[in-house]
């Protein structure tokens, strides 16, 4: 089958350029990058176009026709007929040969690029079905009762599930903004709102947090509303520049590492590529939906969904070294598949405290945490549930987000990770505590992200 040859080839086969105008140059020297090609013509102009097969620079040169020639480069007529006759190659059988050293690697970028959909459809349910937290976190409680640390961490995306539910057009809407700039430029028919979609979607990425209701009757004009939101934000980017440097993520991160280290935790830091066995050993098995959420490399790892695995296994070292109590913690990625990338955040940042041996109680746990978020200025309400069959579970709530469900260990599974003291544990999911700390819409404002710095969209 005859394949249409790549611009590269199309420029080197024909030695000449053809301008928008039709206007035929010289070609000096080219040079291509994975996507585009950049041509130096003989009078010196320089023209980047995407090294494309279909584009219109393609076609110009596939065929032979052309308006006039550039009197600065000097084209002889050889060249000109070269361009012309076309007899450098037969189309039949040069097509064939050509573009498989440039194509290959580009249609397995395709690929790859069609199949990350799909595997994330695969993934998840849809919207309706419950939070990853609830749904990992039942399978904690009621099969085999992972650690604190497992059942927090199952909570750590559940901020992402449920907080977001409220907050998931807007999160659309940004997410939307974000993949598609050109958006921000198409102005749409005016809704009943005055502002069209995409203005509203322009407004939206533009504003940090409610700060101003999109739907009030007087809202000043779009155009001098962005202007003043663009300003805005470009000031307060200059002023964290001049001032913290500091991105809000990195320094809850620190902020909670000092506040742990100083009640006595030790700081632990572990690969994020941790063996499958573990997720095995945590009893997410292959019917359970966290297990389809986690991501796997090819050779026998994954990227942690938790870190109570690993946490495990330093309560089980640890308690032949250090003296009792062993109170130890660890804050890092972690990451699971979501369906739905708009409210959920497939990496976030976990944080998992835990405490085995003397002092494990309820008490303990439940006034550890209170320092804990009246340290960070969170307010939050508790919802005991000791109905549970393993052990007690606490519900950290800020309104009807979920914080964190803390553990009051032993739970049966403990005996799997040669784990036999009473222990207390908690999670958090960092991205999580930003978004309430700084009531942002969409818990990517808070969470690593090239689109958002400080919860600043970063292109303004
Ligand atoms: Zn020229």
């Amino acid at each position: 089958m005859a394949d249409r040859p790549m611009l590269e080839r199309l420029v080197k086969l024909n030695d000449v350029w053809l301008s928008r105008k039709d206007v035929l140059h010289g070609v000096k020297s080219y040079d291509v990058s994975t996507k585009k090609i950049r041509i130096h013509t003989d009078c010196g102009e320089v023209i980047t176009v995407n090294n494309s097969r279909r584009s219109a620079s393609a076609r110009a040169l596939r065929n032979s026709k052309y308006r006039k020639v550039c009197k600065h480069c000097k084209l002889s007529d050889v060249r000109i007929n070269r361009f012309v006759a076309k007899d450098f190659y037969d189309p039949g059988i040069t097509y064939v040969e050509t573009p498989v050293k440039k194509t290959a690697p580009k249609k397995v970028m395709k690929k790859g690029m069609a199949e990350q959909p799909a595997a994330a459809a695969g993934s998840g349910g849809n919207s309706s079905r419950p939070p990853v937290g609830a749904a990992a976190g039942s399978n904690g409680s009621s099969t085999s009762a992972p650690a604190a640390a497992a059942t927090a961490a199952a909570t750590a995306t559940a901020p992402a599930a449920a907080t977001t539910v409220a907050a998931t057009a807007t999160a659309a809407v940004t997410a939307a903004a974000q993949t598609q700039p050109a958006a921000n430029k198409i102005q749409e028919p005016v809704t009943v709102n005055k502002l069209s979609q995409s203005q509203r979607k322009r407004l939206e990425t533009l504003l940090v947090s409610d700060e101003i209701d999109l739907d009030s009757p007087d809202l000043p004009p779009f155009e001098e509303l962005e202007a003043e939101l663009v300003a805005k934000r470009k000031a307060e980017l200059v002023d964290i520049y001049e001032n913290s440097r500091e991105h809000m993520l990195a320094q809850l991160e620190r902020d909670i590492s000092a506040f742990l280290i100083s009640k006595g935790f030790i700081e632990i830091k572990s690969s994020i590529l941790i063996p499958e066995e573990y997720i095995v050993k945590m009893g997410i098995d292959k019917d359970v939906e966290l297990s389809k959420q986690v991501f796997r490399t090819d050779d026998g790892k994954c990227l942690r969904p938790m870190l109570a695995p690993v946490l495990y296994n330093y309560l089980h070292r640890f308690d032949k070294i250090l003296p009792d109590p062993v109170k130890i913690f660890e804050i890092g990625p972690c990451y699971r598949k979501e369906s739905d990338g708009s409210s959920h955040l497939e990496e976030f940042t976990m944080v998992n405290f835990c405490q085995m041996g003397d002092g494990s109680t309820r008490e303990n746990l439940i006034q550890l945490i209170d320092e804990f978020l009246t340290h960070l200025g969170i307010s939050y309400e508790l919802e005991g549930d000791e109905c549970m069959v393993y052990g007690a579970t606490v519900d950290i709530m800020h309104g009807d987000l979920e914080l964190s469900s803390a553990v009051v260990g032993p739970v049966p599974m403990d005996m799997d990770w040669g784990v036999n003291k009473p222990w207390i544990g908690a999670g958090f999911g960092l991205e999580r505590l930003l978004k309430v700390r700084h009531n942002f819409k969409n818990i990517k404002r808070g969470s690593r992200s090239e689109y958002y710095y400080n919860g600043i969209h970063t292109n303004l």
